[in-house]
């Protein structure tokens, strides 16, 4: 172990205590005290602890349901946890771990910051702005996986305001997540590169969920449709498809990747297939999509609803990037969140935990089956944030349960076309054989 400097202003030279009883089932982790705390003893009694409690007490979350712990357990000088050296908040991170392996049976732990994150999960680069709002594994030194979901640190929202409604979303989950132990990430399948009777397979099951929707009257029948094409030269690489949250077909167009033009021109062909399918579909930032599309000669029809307009129509924040009005804050402090990605999307109407470059596992080396697989969870979460965002429409009255369509795509021209498939199932099926 390093040698253990300590820091200057500290009325606990041992490091503060934690605030618990062993018991516990939630467990918070700040960054480091402060100066009421390092006074006091108490973690999160200031201004920080404050405003946790603010958010707390609508859920019914008290201070008492919590085991509470710093990564550093002093005040760091000037409150600046950047001039704490490296291995000293090593040492302190596994003293954390090692505290946390001691109590007796913890549901769930919730980090606040990159520093309590960090302490968690060492030598995984993760940033808080990324990870926040997921509900991760965590292993224990006695081998138990505990569920963790990260949240940003309450201070930063004084710096950042516009932080506060991911704060209240994760603390949202949180005080819903308390009462079970399992993580419950959905599960997904993705079939890439279909045979004739895979695609076959897809097709009928489609066609199912149509029927199953004409006949209980339910009018909101989608496809999600994702492309990733090369950020340099602007191939198309794959397309995605999801009618049902669980599944996704994937159609890779790369010359570079199917050696052979006859698979190649059957993908081309189940992607327009697809594409032209009547069923109304949902994209995120779609029009790029679709332009892409179109310039293979895949034209998308019935392309309904996207999810960055939904979100937006729901909350009319500027959309832009978390950092505007942090001026002041030291570039390190600011936390940049862009607030309509889809992986931001993800973090607050799915359970889906982060998954953008390659997750945890974060990806260096490029290959295609993980390109297509990542294209495929894009179609599944999308298809499953679209429900959400929908019912929210019509709650607000921006969407009228009359509709079966977005207001938007009322002068599509493909509009009649799916309207008038929905009664004839029968005709759709035959075409799809
Ligand atoms: N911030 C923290 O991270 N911990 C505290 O105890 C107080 C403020």
């Amino acid at each position: 172990m390093p040698r253990l400097v300590p820091p200057v202003c500290s009325h606990f030279p041992n490091g503060m205590p934690a605030d618990h009883a062993c018991d516990a089932k939630l467990v918070l982790i700040g960054e480091a005290a402060g100066r009421r705390e390092d006074e006091l003893g108490i973690p999160f009694c200031g201004s920080s602890g404050a405003l946790l409690e603010r958010w707390w007490e609508p859920l019914g979350l008290h201070r008492s349901d919590f085991a509470i712990y710093n990564t550093f357990p002093y005040r760091p000088p000037a409150n600046r946890i950047q001039a704490i050296p490296r291995e000293q908040l090593e040492f302190w991170a596994a003293r954390l771990r090692e505290q946390l392996a001691a109590l007796a049976d913890p549901w769930l732990i919730v980090p606040t910051g990159n520093v309590a994150l960090r302490a968690l999960f060492p030598g995984e680069d993760m940033h808080i702005s990324d990870w926040r709002g997921s509900i991760l594994g965590y292993t224990d030194a006695r081998g138990r996986v505990l569920k963790v979901i990260p949240t940003i640190h309450p201070a930063a929202t004084f710096r950042q305001a516009i932080l506060t409604k991911f704060c209240l979303a994760d603390w949202k989950r949180i005080s819903e997540d308390r009462h079970f132990k399992e993580l419950r990430i959905p599960e997904i399948s993705v079939t890439t590169e279909p045979t004739d009777n895979e695609f076959g397979r897809f097709m009928q099951g489609m066609s199912e969920e149509y029927e199953a929707w004409a006949d209980r009257c339910l009018k909101w029948p989608a496809m999600a449709v994702d492309i990733e094409n090369d950020k340099k030269t602007g191939e198309l690489l794959c397309v995605g498809f999801s009618y049902d949250p669980s599944h996704a077909l994937v159609l890779p167009l790369s010359r570079r990747a199917l050696f052979t033009s006859g698979t190649r021109d059957r993908m081309l062909s189940y992607a327009r297939s697809l594409c032209s399918d009547p069923i109304p579909k949902v994209l995120q930032n779609g029009q790029h999509d679709q332009y892409i599309l179109r310039a293979n000669s895949v034209p998308l029809a019935n392309y309904q609803w996207d999810l960055m307009e939904m979100d937006h129509a729901l909350d009319p924040n500027d959309g832009g990037d978390t950092q505007a009005g942090s001026e002041g804050a030291s570039d390190a402090e600011t936390i940049r969140i862009s607030m309509r990605s889809l992986a931001v999307l993800a973090s607050l109407y799915t359970r889906f935990p982060y998954y953008k470059k390659g997750g945890r596992r974060a990806v260096t080396e490029f290959r295609w089956e993980n390109l297509y697989n990542y294209n495929g969870m894009d179609c599944c979460v999308t298809r499953t944030i679209f429900p959400v965002l929908l019912n929210r429409l019509i709650e607000r009255g921006l969407v009228l349960p009359s509709d079966c369509y977005s207001p938007s795509a009322q002068s599509a021209d493909s509009l009649p076309a799916w309207a008038s498939s929905l009664t004839d199932p029968l005709l759709r099926r035959l075409r799809w054989r």
